[in-house]
């Protein structure tokens, strides 16, 4: 089954939404080859105005010819490969689909799709990996085990990077020097969309689907999806404590980026601006 769903996976009425209405994802292995902008990593952490790199693509973006004080850059930490406030990580894949189709998006508010509520634009996406990510950052949200295991099943933490770009007397320049606007949350389409157990792919050795089947048209997976509902259910007794939960979902599919937002808490903890 074929499905196109919007994420932002900050919002969980609508993760749960997806989850029930993809009751038989298609499921496959993906072949994945990445290639990094910069195996050491990327961790500036400068709000300023445009260098002479930035202010070249201000101006091919806008078709203008600008002077750099008329804008502020900020360098942003976007997407990565760690579990999810939702207990969902973004397969590798997805990461450089997302940077393949975000340059010049949107800087929206909240993921509110609207025109009105852009307030700037994106450039020079980035993916990266860190290879010795600090614990703190990977443990965030309590997830620090499973992240470990991403950390070494990627050879370190894939990260995707970019610098934001707003006029410099904006309303947003000022939310943003400020540190009223933070955290940040990436909006998308996904279609295809593929649920990954990580323990049966680890334990198999190959990428398992929560619904695939074997030739007698059983499930090959014999774990539940993790949800933050999941862990109140059988902490409260209305499903059985013994029930086995996978770590997180593992998600991949056809994807492509439709903005980056604000957000008060997004779903990935370190999505934010580098300061
Ligand atoms: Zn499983």
């Amino acid at each position: 089954m074929t499905v196109e769903s919007v994420l932002p996976l900050s919002d969980f009425s609508s993760f749960c939404d997806q989850m029930k209405s993809v009751a038989q994802a298609n499921q496959s292995g993906v072949e994945v080859t990445l290639k990094f902008d910069n195996q050491k990593g990327d961790r500036s952490s400068k709000i300023a105005p445009p260098d002479a790199s930035q202010l070249k693509e201000i101006n091919r973006l806008t078709g203008q010819e600008w002077e750099a004080d008329d804008w502020l850059c900020a360098e942003c930490h976007m997407s990565d490969c760690l579990v999810d406030k939702t207990d969902q990580a973004w397969h590798p894949d997805v990461l450089r689909q997302m940077q393949a189709t975000c340059d010049g998006n949107p800087l929206v508010t909240d993921h509110r799709w609207s025109a009105d509520n852009s307030k700037g634009f994106l450039i020079h996406p980035k993916l990266y990996i860190d290879e010795k990510p600090r614990k703190q950052t990977l443990n965030l949200i309590g997830k620090g085990d499973y992240n470990k295991k991403i950390v070494k099943r990627d050879g370190g933490m894939i990260c995707l990077s970019a610098t934001i770009c707003v006029r410099s007397d904006s309303e947003a320049a000022q939310m943003i020097r400020d540190r009223n606007w933070q955290n940040l949350s990436t909006g998308g389409k996904i279609k295809s969309v593929q649920y990954i157990c990580p323990n049966c792919t680890e334990q198999k050795g190959r990428e398992v689907g929560f619904y695939e089947k074997d030739k007698n048209d059983d499930y090959v997976c014999p774990h539940v999806m993790r949800s933050p509902w999941i862990e109140y259910a059988m902490a409260n007794g209305y499903i059985d404590a013994d029930l086995p939960v996978a770590d997180y979902t593992l998600v991949n599919g056809e994807y492509y980026s439709v903005e980056l937002s604000f957000v008060l808490s997004g779903a990935l903890p370190a999505a934010s601006i580098q300061r």
